[in-house]
């Protein structure tokens, strides 16, 4: 069955006792036993929720995996995976990373003994240089935020199987309707769900898929182990949210596609980083590995006194963290986003004081131009050119 009638069709054929086609939230925590040493397959809802159940196996048959994992958060998530690491241990990680990753990793991770270098991570000589004997995965954002740098997935993980080491794969940006990363080598998938997978800006969550009966195992006993869980209402809410997934990143990928253009012709703008462009560096690539374009992307203006003004005048366009909602948000990733990430790695990947980043959503892409052209124009009018 294809994806968009697999992503409709969630929960929706799981509760054979009343027929209800929302399946419900099962807000209990406990579960009666029919008798000693027999189960109905829940005790304890940390463990395994019905409706928490139902969302993971979704999540695992959309990413080509064994078991799906929902958690309380998509840092939530990655904390979980990480918990695979201990002492001594070393990971290879995505240079351009989303900067609560880089913060999990370097203000926490390193305390439990685990240390991480980065690297563009399509570059396996780079990569090649920087595995140490007790180098243990690689984790890969493809495209990364705020730059959108494309990863070939399936060479390197080739590479990295070659090498022993697993492969994580943060797909928060284009979703399993434009990529899937188990299906091009990597062991386990990521997502912060609270981006496109939720998609409307109201339930914060996070998933992840494993490959392989034995990783799935240990990631079962982490995440039950752990307990950042996520909750029923928000397991449901994010099942709602995902049965219109594909209509969402068709949307998305139209409008970014348009606005990318408008912006890449306008005099205000140097640059536009968008997978889609064909002058992209990673737009091959892309173009290989996925079937799609996510709705976000970044530009640079030609001048740093433009950011305070277009900020100020956009009115359809938020200016908001996060991304991947229906509403159109605007990001100034330095001192957002980013900002935990010291000036220094920023410099060398190029999040500057001139770079924007525009999470498109799916109001009407004539809007959103005529919104960021009034903004440009009032920018440009107030410094003067
Ligand atoms: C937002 C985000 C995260 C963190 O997810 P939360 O749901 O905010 O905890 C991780 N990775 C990427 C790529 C993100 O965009």
């Amino acid at each position: 069955m294809k994806i968009e009638s697999r992503l409709a069709q969630i929960g929706s054929q799981k509760e054979p006792v009343t027929g209800a086609v929302s399946f419900p939230v099962y807000q209990a925590t406990a579960f009666r036993h029919p008798k000693l040493g027999e189960s109905t397959g829940f005790d304890y809802s940390r463990t395994k929720n019905p409706t928490r159940a139902v969302l993971e196996a979704a999540a695992a048959e959309l990413e080509s995996g064994d078991a799906g994992f929902a958690c309380s958060s998509g840092m939530a998530a990655l904390q979980t995976i990480f918990g695979l690491f201990g002492q001594g241990d070393h990971l290879l990680v995505s240079l351009d990373l989303y900067g609560g990753t880089y913060r999990l990793l370097e203000k926490i991770m390193t305390r439990f003994g685990v240390t991480a270098s980065y690297v563009d991570t399509n570059d396996i000589d780079g990569l090649e240089a920087l595995r140490l004997p007790n180098t243990k995965a690689i984790l890969i954002e493809t495209p990364t935020n705020p730059l959108m740098m494309i990863t070939d997935v399936e060479r390197v993980s080739a590479w990295a199987k070659s090498k022993g080491l697993l492969v994580i794969v943060d797909n928060t940006l284009l979703t399993p309707f434009f990529q899937r990363p188990i299906e091009l080598g990597a062991d386990i998938v990521v997502h912060s769900a609270t981006k496109y997978l939720g998609g409307h800006n109201d339930v914060l969550a996070g998933l992840i898929v494993t490959k392989g009966k034995e990783l799935s195992e240990q990631m079962f006993f982490l995440h039950n182990s752990m307990g950042a869980v996520l909750g029923p209402q928000d397991s449901w809410l994010l099942m709602r949210g995902m049965k219109t997934l594909a209509l969402r990143m068709e949307r998305h990928q139209y409008n970014a596609t348009r606005i990318a253009d408008f912006l890449l012709e306008h005099p205000a703008v140097e640059e536009v980083y968008y997978p889609a462009l064909p002058h992209h560096p990673g737009h091959d690539v892309q173009n290989r590995q996925s079937s799609g374009n996510t709705g976000i992307f970044s530009f640079r203006l030609k001048d740093a006194r433009y950011v305070e003004p277009i900020l100020r005048h956009i009115k359809l366009i938020a200016f908001a963290e996060s991304l991947g909602g229906v509403e159109s948000l605007m990001t100034y990733p330095a001192v957002q986003t980013h900002a935990d990430i010291p000036e220094e790695i920023r410099r060398q990947i190029g999040v500057d004081d001139r770079l924007l980043r525009f999470s498109v959503g799916i109001e009407h892409a004539d809007d959103l131009i005529e919104d960021l052209a009034g903004a440009l124009e009032a920018a440009q009018r107030e410094i003067g050119e």
